[in-house]
């Protein structure tokens, strides 16, 4: 009983903390700019409510890759959230993330619960040092919390960093993509149903390097889920 009224107390107190902090500092939403927001969450409910109502993408199918999930279309509000959190580490960002995770996966559950192991996109050991985090990996945690597929996350890695991709045109960044990836030990993905896990999916020339990666070493299947996919 002690313990609960403390615990009531404490949450109260940060509650207030929380209002008189928003009330010295007024945050405003991320991407509108326009609408008050608080403390712990950086976007209004307008952006917050329009990203919700948005369909998802279609399910489609890659060379490599049985289907790809996205969760939504890399656009507004979403393309905003992708870019702060993949550029600035903005931790404040994840609550959002977990929100549109999570409402995708309840609509797609039955579809996404056969998986026998999550592999995030590795970054290589360059641009792992220059960043400090692995926003696939951050993603692969959500998804491993909602649906409890393990991560399998040092198996796979980046055996070279394709340049910029930005300037390039299709047939460049596949070309730019190809033996990205290497398994240090194959036989453990070996009969595995595997979802390869990203952040966005542009023209699936990485993501496709990585499953080819997957099935040389002996992977049943593989399959991708993004966060946001581009429109082409
Ligand atoms: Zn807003």
């Amino acid at each position: 009983m002690r313990k609960n009224i403390f615990f009531r107390g404490y949450a109260l107190f940060g509650k207030v903390t929380a209002a008189f902090l928003n009330m010295l500092f007024p945050e405003y939403c991320l991407h509108c700019s326009e609408n008050f927001t608080t403390v712990e969450f950086p976007l209004c409910d307008k952006c917050m409510e329009k990203i919700l109502k948005e369909a998802p993408p279609f399910i489609s199918a890659s060379r490599f890759i049985d289907s790809v999930f996205s969760c939504r279309v890399y656009q507004d509000v979403i393309r905003t959230c992708v870019r702060e959190f993949k550029y600035k580490n903005s931790v404040k960002l994840l609550p959002v993330f977990e929100i549109i995770i999570k409402d995708y996966l309840s609509k797609k559950n039955g579809r996404l619960i056969h998986f026998d192991m999550l592999v995030p996109i590795p970054l290589s050991k360059f641009k792992y040092n220059q960043r400090r985090y692995n926003q696939s990996e951050i993603i692969a945690g959500i998804v491993n919390r909602i649906l409890k597929i393990p991560v399998l996350k040092d198996n796979l890695v980046r055996v070279k960093d394709n340049p910029s991709q930005i300037t390039m045109d299709v047939s460049g960044r596949k070309k730019n993509a190809e033996n990205l990836f290497k398994a240090r030990q194959p036989d453990i993905f070996k009969g595995k149903v595997i979802l390869v896990i990203d952040d966005v999916i542009t023209t699936g020339a990485t993501l496709n390097s990585c499953a080819r990666e997957l099935l040389k070493s002996g992977a049943k299947s593989v399959s991708a889920f993004t966060f946001a996919k581009t429109l082409q």
